[in-house]
C-alpha cells in the first residue's frame, strides 16, 4: 500500500495563512490570525489531503469544509467501531463476584469485592463511573458506542440500565440481556440518564455545539458527562504537526483544546468539573510512523511482539513513560472531560 517513505515531507508544519482568509471559528467565531494546515487522510493511506483551520484565539483545529461524501471515509468492513463484538458468557459465580467487585469501586464497603478487586487491576472504566455519582441502578448511556462493546463489559459488571445509540450501526441491536443499541444519534435519543459518556465519538461530530446542548436535555441534575477526545493542546500535536496520529483527517471534524471545550460546555450550561489526560504510547509510535508514510491499518504489526520492529522494547518503553509524565502535565493528546450540569 505505502511506498515506504512520505511523498510530501509536512514535517515542520506551522500552518500557513492561505490566499486570504481561512474563515472564522466555528467554535468561538474568531475571524483573525486563524491558519490553515492541509493534514491527509492517514488511517488508509488514501493520500488525500484536506484543509484545517487553526483558531488563533480558541486552539480548536477544525476541517473547513466537511466533505459531502464523508461516509466514504467509515469503510463498514475495515473500521473498527462496527465490528459485533462476540457474545461472552460467564458463569454465575464468577458474574456475583464481578457486581460484588463493581459495588466496591463505586464506594461500597463490601469484602469480598474488595478481595477480588486486588486479584486484578481496577479496569479503566470505573476510573471514568468513580468521577459520577454512580450505583449499579444509575442509568448510563453510551453516545457513539458502535456495536456496544463497552456496554456489555458494564452489563456483566452487573450494571442494569444501559443504553448505546450511534446513527452509523447498521439497524438496532438488542443483545437480549438489558443492553439495547440505538440506531440514532444524541439528538434522536430519548429519556433521561446519570452518566453519559462519549468515548472519542464528540469529534467525529459535525455540530459540537448543537450536541453538548442535546446531551445536556438527557442528563438529569446532578448527573455527569464524560466526554473523551483528543485535544490539540498537546506536545504530540506541536511535535508532529499533520503528522500527528490523532489528527485523523477527515474524520476528526474538530480537534479541540481545554479553551474550546470551556467555551462549548458554558455555553450549553455545563461547568467542567475535571480534566484528566489519558493518553498513550501511540501518539508518539503511530505519529512517528505517519512520518514515515505507514498508514494506521498497517500499525498493529508494528507493536513489540507483532512482527517487524519499528520501535525497539526500550523506545516503546520511553514513549509509555512519557505519556504518562505528559498526562500528569496535562500535556497528553487525549482526555476526560467530566461536566456536570449548572
Ligand atoms: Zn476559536
Amino acid at each position: 500500500m505505502h511506498d515506504g517513505g512520505p511523498k510530501v515531507d509536512f514535517s515542520g508544519d506551522r500552518g500557513v495563512t492561505s490566499s486570504g482568509s481561512p474563515g472564522a471559528c466555528r467554535i468561538c467565531g474568531n475571524a483573525s490570525g486563524n491558519l490553515a494546515h492541509f493534514p491527509r487522510e492517514m488511517m488508509f493511506g488514501w493520500d488525500e489531503a484536506f484543509e484545517y483551520l487553526e483558531c488563533r484565539s480558541c486552539g480548536c483545529l477544525q476541517i473547513a469544509r466537511i466533505p459531502d461524501d464523508l461516509e466514504k471515509y467509515y469503510p463498514r468492513d475495515a473500521y473498527y467501531s462496527y465490528q459485533r463484538p462476540k457474545e461472552k458468557r460467564q458463569p454465575d459465580w464468577l458474574l456475583r463476584l464481578r457486581h460484588a467487585r463493581s459495588r466496591h469501586y463505586l464506594g461500597e464497603a463490601s469484602t469480598i469485592g474488595a478481595l477480588f478487586g486486588r486479584l486484578s487491576r481496577r479496569p479503566e472504566r470505573f476510573e471514568w463511573l468513580r468521577r459520577g455519582r454512580i450505583t449499579l441502578d444509575s442509568r448510563i448511556a453510551d453516545i457513539g458506542c458502535g456495536s456496544g462493546r463497552l456496554l456489555l463489559k458494564l452489563q456483566r459488571d452487573g450494571f442494569r440500565s444501559l443504553v448505546g445509540a450511534d446513527p452509523f450501526i447498521e439497524a438496532d441491536i438488542d443483545y437480549g440481556n438489558g443492553v439495547r443499541i440505538l440506531k440514532r444519534g444524541i439528538e434522536e435519543l430519548e429519556g433521561e440518564f446519570d452518566f453519559v459518556m462519549l468515548h472519542h465519538s464528540f469529534e467525529h461530530m459535525p455540530e459540537p455545539a448543537r450536541a453538548l446542548r442535546a446531551l445536556r436535555r438527557r442528563v438529569v441534575p446532578g448527573g455527569t458527562v464524560l466526554v473523551r477526545i483528543p485535544v490539540s493542546d498537546s506536545l504530540a500535536r506541536r511535535k508532529y504537526g499533520v503528522n500527528w496520529v490523532q489528527w485523523d483527517a477527515p474524520r476528526h471534524l474538530y480537534l479541540h483544546t481545554a479553551k474550546s471545550m470551556r467555551r462549548l460546555a458554558d455555553d450549553a450550561g455545563f461547568d467542567i468539573l475535571e480534566i484528566a489526560h489519558d493518553s498513550s504510547a501511540q501518539q508518539f509510535a503511530s505519529s512517528e510512523l505517519y512520518v514515515r508514510g505507514v498508514p494506521y491499518v498497517e500499525h498493529g504489526r508494528y507493536k513489540p511482539g507483532n512482527g517487524p520492529r519499528a520501535f525497539s522494547r526500550g523506545q516503546w518503553d520511553a514513549f509509555e513513560r512519557e505519556a504518562a509524565e505528559l498526562n500528569r502535565r496535562g500535556e497528553g493528546d487525549s482526555a476526560c472531560f467530566y461536566l456536570r450540569p449548572r
